[in-house]
């Protein structure tokens, strides 16, 4: 019988994306800064605008998918989905409403389906950045979505 849960790994090397509000890229871009040694060590991506701008400040090689208010926060998303994004860095601003808020809830959300680990205050990033599992392989289990999708199918028909 098929098991409900999958295992898979976050590897040594992460695939880490890097999203900043705005009221909050300053404060990103430094923490990149103050990491940059450990950050060279795996691979980045990022919304465009903060992409860009650690690139530019830091020299950091930033992967650029679209402005967050234009769909970058589900792009990564969906990278999660397709499991090429696996750690997340997202200082959030949390006391600025933005246009598009839905898609910040969605991007948690998904982050928790699939028990990435996602930072959203520069503490939670430190902390995560110097945890020993960050040279590591690490194993976690996901919902196994094909059991998930074949039972939903038989259920609802
Ligand atoms: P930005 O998007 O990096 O393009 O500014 C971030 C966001 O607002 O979610």
């Amino acid at each position: 019988m098929e098991q409900n849960y999958i295992t898979l790994t976050i590897g040594k090397q992460k695939n880490i994306a890097l999203i900043a509000h705005d009221g909050k890229k300053a404060e990103l871009i430094q923490w990149c800064r103050d990491n940059e040694e450990i950050l060279r060590g795996h691979f980045l991506c990022g919304t465009g605008t903060t992409a860009r701008m650690i690139t530019e400040e830091t020299g950091l090689p930033v992967k650029g998918y679209n402005s967050g208010p234009l769909g970058g926060d589900q792009q990564i998303g969906a990278k999660i989905v397709e499991g090429k994004i696996d750690f997340v860095v997202f200082f959030s601003d949390p006391l600025t409403a933005a246009p598009h808020d839905p898609d910040v809830k969605a991007l948690l959300r998904i982050a928790q389906v699939y028990d990435i680990p996602i930072a959203n205050n520069k503490a939670t990033a430190d902390f995560l950045i110097h945890s020993t599992l960050m040279n590591e392989n690490y194993d976690h289990n996901v919902i196994n979505f094909n059991k998930s999708i074949a039972e939903r199918a038989q259920r609802l028909k």
